[in-house]
């Protein structure tokens, strides 16, 4: 594929440079690319915006025959394949949003040797007559993108990925290279074990992004939180602001735009046409804020998004890690600020509890919760934590809040056992479960119209939490719940003790606890813009 051969240039860095005008490889790319050439197998991890593609097209374009990339991302194939197709690469799909006639022509090219790269929908794999074409041609290398998507353990399980560890028995002669943007050790193993690639050589790139600064606030009012966050720090800025129902996505944007802010709108429930206006209107003008659920952003590829806003709490430190990593791909100052309260934590643990699939699924997604409110409540830094969580060391960053502005710790021992024993003895002697409101304002000893209604101000231990306000005791509230200390069920979010409750109620056991930081913490001057 390559005319001009040079002494000391390898092909793949005369490809580079010819084909893509770069004038060097990042990071690890060459040596993946040089082993992948070279027929070996690997694994690639590496964060959003290392490069990863190049780590496949070059080997496509350097080994003779057709790499096929396999991708779920279906929406974007069009625009990834026009791409190529811009820089000269021989480039085609196969998804189902085809008709006959495009996937013939398709078919055709791949067989005459008329394409260099194929990207596939892994459904498509599932196909008898996809597998006969492919017996038909001649393949370079299989790509694995987005293989997190393989693993039941991950944040982003997809059932058709399982059929993928079928391409080794059929094609052993093939390479193929692995690749993904997120994955703990436990994904890590798993996606090595369910593809079959016990030899392949592993590339795991720091995933530091040293440019974003990571923040997390408690949430009040969250809307204004946000406006005061883009008005103060991100005016003309683009960014992503994430809500979790549609129809908060809705709210938020009217919010913005009633507000002056160039917000548009992102979820499914929106019609094709207005989600593809929206998306390349974030992608062609300058300082748009795309509010969105989750399904906005993966393989989205705009370097310059300033900040990521998180409006709820995500379900997985991998999939804040993923949403918070499209900002700042082009390596200047950027923020990821999440706003989370504990109804966040009522309203996920309701979702665990209705979702389907069995016991094994539930345990995993309150694990990932877990994790999530663990990074949201520590006192150390977030990067540490956050790289912890991937398997990576580091240490203090200077670039996240608790960095900047170090959260006071306190002794929360004392109000922990109080809160613990209220739960107790509601439970104890009137055989009653209530959620966090409830009890804070028993403590309080608040005589709300709840309180006479359930007589609960002749409860021994109404008001012997006077010395803290509601916020305070909120905050006890979560932060024992990301300790693993006290627990969330039911429809009302009601508060229930743990196992390890017990050894605090004894006197057993300390409870360190954050004060929250008076006012919160602003952009260090020398990392703003
Ligand atoms: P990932 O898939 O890992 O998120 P991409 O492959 O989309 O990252 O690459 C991110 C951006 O960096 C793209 O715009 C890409 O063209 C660019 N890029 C990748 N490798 C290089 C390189 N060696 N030199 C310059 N730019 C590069
Ligand atoms: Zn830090």
């Amino acid at each position: 594929d390559v005319d001009s051969a040079s002494d000391d240039v390898s092909e793949a860095v005369q490809v580079l440079r010819r084909v893509f005008g770069y004038d060097a490889f990042r990071g690890s790319q060459q040596e993946i690319i040089e082993h992948v050439i070279g027929g070996g197998d690997a694994v690639v991890l590496m964060p959003t915006g290392g490069g990863k593609s190049l780590c496949y097209q070059i080997p496509s374009l350097v080994r003779s025959g057709v790499g096929v990339v396999i991708s779920p991302l279906i929406a974007l194939m069009q625009d990834q394949v026009d791409a190529l197709r811009a820089l000269g690469v021989r480039a085609g799909f196969l998804n189902s949003t085809q008709d006959l006639e495009e996937r013939r022509l398709v078919e055709t090219e791949f067989l005459s040797g008329e394409l260099d790269l194929l990207y596939l929908a892994p459904e498509r794999l599932r196909v008898e007559q996809t597998l006969n074409l492919l017996d038909r041609g001649k393949i370079s290398l299989f790509a694995i993108d987005e293989a997190h998507c393989v693993a039941q353990w991950g944040h982003d399980f997809r059932p058709d990925y399982l059929a993928l560890s079928m391409l080794h028995e059929r094609w052993p002669d093939v390479p193929r290279i692995a690749l993904t943007a997120t994955a703990t050790d436990a994904t890590h193993t798993e996606i090595t074990s369910r593809l079959r690639m016990p030899d392949a050589r592993h590339f795991v790139a720091s995933f530091d992004r040293p440019n974003i600064q990571y923040r997390i606030a408690a949430k009040n009012e969250p809307k204004r939180q946000l406006l005061e966050l883009l008005r103060s720090e991100h005016a003309g800025d683009a960014g992503i602001v994430y809500c979790l129902s549609r129809a908060s996505v809705e709210k938020t944007a009217q919010f913005l735009v009633q507000n002056g802010i160039d917000a548009l709108p992102y979820h499914a429930g929106l019609d094709a046409r207005t989600r593809a206006e929206n998306q390349s209107r974030f992608l062609r003008e300058d300082g748009m804020v795309v509010v969105a659920t989750i399904a906005f952003g993966m393989g989205i590829d705009k370097p310059d998004v300033r900040f990521v806003a998180h409006l709820d709490l995500p379900k997985s430190v991998e999939g804040y890690y993923q949403e918070t990593g499209r900002a700042g791909r082009d390596g200047q100052p950027s923020t990821a600020w999440l706003a989370y309260g504990l109804q966040d934590v009522v309203q996920q643990r309701k979702m665990i509890d209705g979702s389907e699939g069995d016991d094994a699924h539930r345990r995993r997604l309150s694990a990932h919760l877990d994790a999530m409110l663990a990074l949201c409540e520590t006192v150390q830094c977030r990067r540490v934590r956050l790289l912890a969580y991937f398997g990576q060391q580091s240490g203090p960053c200077g670039n996240c809040d608790t960095c900047l502005a170090p959260p006071q710790t306190w002794d929360g021992t004392v109000p922990a056992q109080k809160l613990l024993s209220t739960i107790v003895r509601l439970q104890r002697e009137r055989g009653q479960k209530f959620g966090a409101g409830q009890i804070a304002d028993i403590l309080m000893g608040k005589k709300t119209a709840k309180v006479i209604q359930f007589d609960h101000d002749s409860l021994s231990v109404f008001g012997i939490g006077e010395d803290l306000r509601e916020a305070e005791w909120r905050g006890v509230v979560r932060q024992l719940l990301a300790q693993g200390l006290l627990a969330v069920e039911g429809d009302y979010g009601t508060l229930v003790l743990t196992e390890a409750s017990a050894e605090v109620l004894r006197g057993g056991r300390e409870v360190p606890m954050r004060r929250e930081p008076e006012k919160a913490p602003r952009a260090a001057k020398a990392k703003s813009r």
